[in-house]
């Protein structure tokens, strides 16, 4: 599963109301963040990988 965070386009690694692989808590801004079946675009360990 990927969570994309809206304002930057850019896919991480992760589901929305969890952290990104990076390490990006999504419930601090929850309305950024959506799931999606996208490629994963960030390129920070912990979601590259
Ligand atoms: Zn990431």
């Amino acid at each position: 599963m990927a969570v994309k965070h809206i304002p930057t386009g850019e896919v991480h690694k992760g589901t929305k109301g969890g952290k990104t692989g990076c390490g990006v808590n999504t419930n601090l801004h929850s309305s950024h963040w959506q799931n999606t079946l996208e490629r994963i675009t960030c390129a920070k360990n912990g979601c590259k990988n």
